[in-house]
């Protein structure tokens, strides 16, 4: 079951060496997917796709800052022209920032939200041209529990803004795309072991945040890859519009 073989997949975000990102592109290439490594910063990617293609899998590396409109459009081109399609998109890349609402600034509310929604927002629209052409398309957006319970200690107000408008995003892309073939998903982490807080915490300090998580532990990005496994494959094809919950108990509805 969710095998991916034959699949083309784009990560983006994925060149972060404990991200989220690389554990996604792993997991795909492990289950049988060529995948475009991208990242805003080429020797971070790079690595990951030769550390893919050493254990056996298949994986090219692409330049790409999700920010800009016509870079996107050149890597998705690219991506389908070196790789013959592309099927599974997974939208990754994002910042974040702990501040509050007083001290922010318009451009620190812009960045923030430009990486992480407008940045899935463009990405998306250059793959389901492609997807709907084919009648079959995955999209995965990498959201997070900030964007369901608002806040927390790591991210701002804008943060939870631009993780919560990925979600709105996806449900009304899902139904604007459903009858093409294409699903889109998301997935909402609560707090995972990488450093997108600027290096990783101290084992005081991750055993502090644990006793507020039910599972009593933080989440590992190979736990947030599984399931977007699961939501690229075949089996999963009648999920669509649907968001998944990967915290330990740290947010339930
Ligand atoms: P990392 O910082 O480890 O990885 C994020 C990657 O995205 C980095 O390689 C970063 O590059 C890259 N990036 C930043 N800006 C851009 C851009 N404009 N275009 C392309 N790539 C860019 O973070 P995580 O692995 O922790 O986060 C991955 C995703 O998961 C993010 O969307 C995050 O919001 C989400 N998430 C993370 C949680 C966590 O606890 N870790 C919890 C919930 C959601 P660079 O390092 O050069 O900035």
């Amino acid at each position: 079951m969710f095998d991916l073989s034959g699949r083309v997949a784009l990560v983006t975000g994925a060149g972060s060496q404990r991200g989220i990102g690389q554990a996604i592109a792993r997991a795909l290439a492990a289950q049988g997917a060529a995948v475009a490594v991208a990242d805003i910063e080429a020797a971070g990617a790079e690595r990951i796709a030769t550390e893919i293609e050493s254990s056996g899998g298949i994986a090219r590396s692409y330049v790409l800052d999700v920010t800009d409109e016509r870079a996107v459009q050149t890597v998705v081109d690219r991506i389908i022209r070196d790789l013959g399609a592309l099927d599974i998109l997974v939208n990754n890349a994002g910042i974040t920032q702990p501040i509050s609402v007083k001290d922010m600034t318009l451009a620190d509310w812009n960045r923030v939200m430009t990486v992480n929604a407008t940045g899935t927002f463009l990405c998306s629209r250059s793959a389901i041209v492609h997807m709907q052409s084919r009648r079959f398309g995955r999209i995965i957006n990498i959201s997070s529990v900030s964007g369901k319970r608002g806040g927390g200690v790591y991210g701002g107000a804008h943060y939870s803004a631009a993780k919560a408008a990925i979600l709105g995003f996806a449900k009304a892309l899902a139904r604007e795309v459903a009858p093409s073939g294409v699903t889109v998903n998301s997935v909402a982490p609560g707090l995972i072991l990488t450093d997108i807080r600027g290096g990783v915490e101290s084992e005081a300090e991750q055993c502090e945040i644990s006793r507020d998580i039910p599972l009593q532990r933080i989440g590992l990005p190979e736990e947030v890859a599984a399931t977007v496994c699961f939501l690229a494959s075949t089996e999963a094809g009648y999920i669509t519009g649907e968001e998944v919950d990967i915290n330990g108990g740290s947010h339930i509805d």
